[in-house]
């Protein structure tokens, strides 16, 4: 029999081949998913009694013969009544509908849709279904050259199944090299549900029939069986993934397993894993990994991957997975996430919104249970220790141990999701520079005392480099101060957010001011200088310094404190390094020079030996030495510069 397929326009092929030209390689996928179902379909009939004979061997074989790609299944088989319902009317209703759906496809997502069998020719020139089906009916040959004629017969084929056979085009030959279409099978096919297998892989076994001599370990000799390769089939998917698991049934170490298994490049163990399992209002199952991310983030390796129905979709998962948990890894399954929409719409479709929240919801679930796990033993350690007198002993708790990896992902959700936000105020945490974490809770209540300066407002102090600002932490934390150790990427971001969240805190690095002014109290150090006094000594040491970047500042401070600090604006600084993270905006703040306060302790003695000596070049070289002195604290003295202070250094002693 011959016909035509129902189509509207004369050739839709080329219509296929242009729309799909990114993507060709899709029609794998689309062919071996039908083969994949076909299988499923007979199980279930067999298992629902209704097909009674020998399943067999139900493995899909994917094999590359000269010109020819074949995959070949032992599914259910077509009768000529659905080739010609399935394939010859209903696959394509005609150009303008298929214009008409995928009207946005260009502009995104290409070939996440299922445009089923007839994709297969965007590769080939020529494709055939050699079909016989488990019902008692002839078997079927059809084939179509890519025109919208088709030629369909009775077939010769004996075993129940199907063989779709495509001719390769002679622009698409590189799906005729074994390693393309491996590396295909691998992307796609890599968690189908059945067995699919491609080719041969060698295995070292011990032979049967030759041996060889080795010593046997005490001065004689022993034979053994030699090692020789033996073909084996290659199966390439994994038919029954951990996501598809119960989660009971499974270890930490299966877990670990799995993501090196989806991973094989990242050596480095996941933190922690939630495994999701949903089946309403929507289908989703899926295991999200945390990984070990500290500074340096690498958003293209290890994306999360989506399935649908074991059925690889794609790794740019925009719009499904909330922005700040794309850092995670993992898998996504759910048949409820439209694939053939544009991206707008898919953020904009009610299943995805509540997919997205659903993971938000689970992942703030899990940081919340161990968070409450880690106050719990805290507290029976406490009790223990309060029973048996002994000191409380330093642990490090799952949360605790985790924070400095996971803070990251934490911050970014509390910066862009109101709802995670206020969950995650219960269980973030705070790290201070003495390595010690506390909820933000805790925290506020343990430096509220100290920290709170006149006007009622606590005050968190915070450094960002333990090692830079290291005087300065020492100066807060001999007054009894605490200090927090803030050096994430978010942090000016961050550091803004909490100071909406907490009415009355404010957060000021310890280089931010002096150790007086960080926190203002109401005592007041008396002045040791008079008006005039002081006016005439700005100036002396004004001349000695770059007046671009230091704006000098007369303050009454102890007179054994430094007799000059370097300080920085708290506002100043966190704009210019928003302003550098978040990208324009702010461009006014980014682009300004860095500006530093150059605080002189009025009460210091050597402040009042500068105003009193006579000789000018002493006097100078008096100040000069002061500066330096407080910029080496502060490393900001580099360079000729350094050298310099060195050499006067030595001179003056
Ligand atoms: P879809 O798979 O989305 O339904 P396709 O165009 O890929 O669309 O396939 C159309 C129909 O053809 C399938 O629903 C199925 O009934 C039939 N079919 C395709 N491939 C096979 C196969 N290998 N074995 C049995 N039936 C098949």
């Amino acid at each position: 029999m011959q016909g035509n397929l129902n189509v509207q326009t004369e050739n839709i092929f080329p219509v296929i081949k242009k729309f799909l030209y990114s993507d060709h390689e899709i029609f794998l996928r689309e062919l071996v998913s039908n083969a994949v179902d076909a299988t499923q379909k007979l199980k279930a009939l067999s298992s629902r009694g209704e097909f009674k004979g020998e399943m067999g061997d139900l493995t899909i074989e994917v094999k590359i013969e000269k010109k020819k790609l074949i995959i070949s299944d032992r599914g259910i088989g077509m009768t000529q009544e659905e080739i010609d319902k399935y394939i010859n009317q209903i696959a394509f209703s005609g150009v303008n509908d298929f214009l008409d759906k995928y009207k946005d496809v260009q502009e995104n997502l290409i070939g996440h849709f299922g445009l089923g069998f007839y994709s297969a020719f965007m590769v080939a020139d020529k494709v055939e279904i050699v079909t016989k089906s488990w019902k008692d009916a002839p078997a079927m040959h059809w084939s179509c050259d890519g025109s919208p004629e088709f030629d369909m017969k009775e077939g010769k084929k004996k075993d129940r199944g199907t063989d779709i056979i495509l001719h390769i085009a002679d622009d698409c030959k590189e799906f005729l090299e074994e390693q393309r279409i491996l590396e295909l099978l691998k992307k796609y096919c890599r968690f189908m549900p059945v067995a699919i297998r491609f080719g041969e892989e060698s295995e070292w076994v011990d032979s049967e029939t030759e041996f060889e001599e080795v010593d046997d370990g005490n001065g004689g000799k022993t034979k053994r069986p030699k090692r020789v390769e033996k073909k084996v089939p290659r199966i390439i998917n994994d038919t029954d993934p951990a996501w598809k698991k119960a989660p009971s049934s499974l270890t930490d170490e299966d877990y670990k397993k799995f993501y090196h298994e989806l991973y094989p490049m990242n050596f480095e163990d996941p933190l922690f894993q939630i495994h999701l399992n949903v089946d309403y209002p929507f289908n989703l199952t899926g295991i999200l990994y945390f990984p070990k991310v500290r500074k340096t983030i690498d958003p293209n390796r290890n994306k999360i991957q989506l399935y649908c129905n074991q059925v690889f979709v794609t790794d740019s998962v925009e719009g499904v997975v909330p922005e700040y948990l794309m850092l995670l890894h993992g898998v996504l399954d759910s048949p409820d996430i439209p694939l053939n929409v544009s991206r707008s719409y898919l953020q904009s479709d009610s299943n995805v919104k509540k997919i997205a929240q659903h993971i938000s919801k689970k992942v703030a679930d899990k940081l919340e249970e161990m968070s409450k796990a880690e106050s719990e033993k805290r507290k029976a350690e406490s009790d223990a220790d309060a029973s048996d007198g002994s000191q409380p002993s330093a642990f490090n708790t799952q949360l605790e141990e985790k924070w400095d990896d996971i803070k990251i992902f934490v911050e970014y959700g509390m910066l862009t999701e109101e709802k995670f936000c206020e969950r995650a105020m219960k269980f973030a945490l705070l790290k201070n520079t003495e390595g010690q974490y506390f909820k933000l809770d805790d925290y506020r209540d343990k430096i509220k005392a100290l920290q709170t300066d006149k006007d009622k407002n606590v005050i968190y102090l915070y450094a960002t480099d333990v090692d830079e600002q290291h005087a300065y932490i020492a100066k807060a934390k001999e007054k009894g101060y605490d200090v927090l150790l803030m050096d994430s990427v978010l942090n000016s971001h961050y550091i803004n957010l909490l100071e909406q969240k907490n009415e009355k805190t404010r957060f000021v690095r310890v280089d931010g001011d002096t150790v007086e002014r960080l926190i203002a109290h109401d005592d007041n150090i008396p002045e040791k200088l008079s008006q005039e006094e002081k006016d005439k000594l700005k100036p002396i040491i004004e001349n000695e310094v770059d007046k671009a970047r230091f704006t000098v500042q007369l303050e009454s401070m102890e007179s054994d404190d430094q007799p000059m600090v370097i300080t920085q604006n708290e506002f100043m600084r966190r704009y210019k390094e928003m302003s550098q993270t978040s990208g324009g905006g702010m461009g006014f703040y980014g682009e300004m020079p860095d500006s530093y306060n150059l605080v002189v302790n009025i009460n210091h003695p050597l402040i009042e030996q500068v105003l009193k000596e006579q000789d000018a070049d002493k006097q100078k070289q008096l100040v000069h030495q002061l500066t330096d002195l407080a910029l080496l604290s502060n490393g900001l003295l580099k360079g000729e510069a350094l050298t310099q202070f060195i050499k006067r250094s030595v001179e003056m002693i």
